[in-house]
């Protein structure tokens, strides 16, 4: 049985009563609509810990537009049934006001990392990730978290603050899931239509191509450009960045070199796809 908690007061005790038990906790957080993606998170979660808690929580501060806001996927009742099957112990839904008390005065701003792309793109985003999970950690005690590697920047903005705030947690990346056709899952996709979910999956054909294209040494800049004509070709709208980064510390790279990863954000009818993969050199 996966029990639903909404108060940290009762989180606290739950999982203070498995710690006395030796139990190693493991948490996923997630804003809901739950879909395979987050479940992968869910099973590496239930293979390396004991005790699992998936928190759901649609997190206002991370969202730098209302109407993204209040559009997005909300669905407890299928993500709850989705907990169970997966064998989860915990599903912690707070209440906004649980999460952001009156008089809540706090922000954690990870900087480097966090100024480009969907830093750029969506001010303020990441000092809403940022103080979100470090009081989600603070909240669940958990010894690992679990995180997707389709939100790359992101796992890379959490895993900086881990190591600056010496949280004691381990961060555990896992692989995008994708669907059949390439497109990473999201709960966004949702909001595709039928001809806009066959046009979706060719962003992932070419990452695909463009890694390719870059690992046979041809130029970054000419790759990239090229790459990001051929998205706009298929109708896709509003390519706020292709870029090729380090992997770990997101520096801009002019030629490939070290563990990279090229990363797009791009518009598709009303949904804003982001996506990423390894280039290694
Ligand atoms: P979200 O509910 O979108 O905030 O995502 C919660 C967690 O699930 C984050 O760590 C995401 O990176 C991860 N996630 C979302 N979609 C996928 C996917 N397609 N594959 C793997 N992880 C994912």
């Amino acid at each position: 049985m996966t029990q639903v908690i909404r108060h940290s007061e009762a989180l606290r005790e739950k999982v203070a009563g498995w710690k006395r038990s030796g139990m190693l906790v493991g948490v996923v957080p997630t804003m809901g609509a739950l879909h395979d993606g987050h479940l992968s998170l869910v099973h590496a979660a239930r293979a390396q810990s004991d005790r699992v808690i998936v928190t759901v929580f649609v997190n206002p501060m991370q969202f730098n537009n209302t109407t993204d806001l209040q559009k997005y996927p909300r669905d407890e009742a299928t993500d709850l049934a989705l907990l169970e099957a997966a064998g989860v112990d915990v599903l912690f839904a707070p209440d906004v006001t649980e999460v952001y008390p009156d008089g809540f005065a706090t922000t954690v701003s990870v900087s480097g990392v966090s100024a480009s792309m969907e830093g750029a793109f969506r001010p303020g985003h990441f000092d809403g990730v940022a103080t979100v999970v470090a009081k989600l950690l603070g909240m669940t005690q958990a010894g690992r978290a679990f995180f997707g590697e389709k939100d790359w920047q992101q796992l890379q903005v959490v895993r900086r603050m881990v190591r600056d705030l010496n949280l004691p947690v381990r961060i555990i990346g896992c692989p995008t899931v994708r669907e059949e056709n390439g497109l990473a899952m999201s709960s966004r996709n949702q909001h595709l239509t039928g001809p806009q979910r066959d046009i979706a999956p060719v962003l992932h054909r070419i990452l695909v191509q463009t890694a390719q294209r870059l690992r046979r040494g041809e130029d970054v800049h000419t790759a990239l450009a090229e790459a990001r004509a051929e998205i706009l070709s298929h109708g896709f709208h509003d390519l706020d960045y292709l870029d090729l980064r380090t992997a770990d510390d997101l520096q801009p790279l002019d030629t490939l070199q070290g563990a990279a990863r090229l990363l797009v954000a791009v518009g598709l009818g009303q949904v804003r796809l982001i996506d990423n993969i390894a280039v290694d050199a």
